[in-house]
């Protein structure tokens, strides 16, 4: 018994895909979709969805995201900001 997680085509509903299968499944299906276009979300290519700001309230990858940035933000403030202006910084006057 292998694992196999679905997700539902942001094109059909009633499409139930295997998430590996779901990139190629949605470029076939986009060409045969007649509704209103549908955004693609920035954090992964498979979601589509008709209203970005809604979708980002729930959407995973956008969260983790969100999550890496603040794991940056917190390494980066502990490194000292570096001089980037040359060496005339510390001239003595
Ligand atoms: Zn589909
Ligand atoms: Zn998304």
């Amino acid at each position: 018994m292998s694992y196999c997680e679905l997700g539902t085509c942001p094109y059909d509903k009633t499409h139930r895909i295997m998430i590996f299968r779901m990139p190629k499944h949605i470029v076939k299906c986009a060409k045969n979709y007649r509704g209103p276009p549908l955004q693609t979300c920035k954090y992964n290519a498979a979601h589509r969805v008709l209203d970005m700001e809604e979708h980002l309230k729930e959407c995973d990858y956008y969260l983790r995201s969100i999550d890496d940035q603040a794991v940056q933000i917190a390494l980066s403030t502990r490194i000292p900001p570096v001089q980037e202006n040359g060496h005339d910084v510390d001239t003595p006057l």
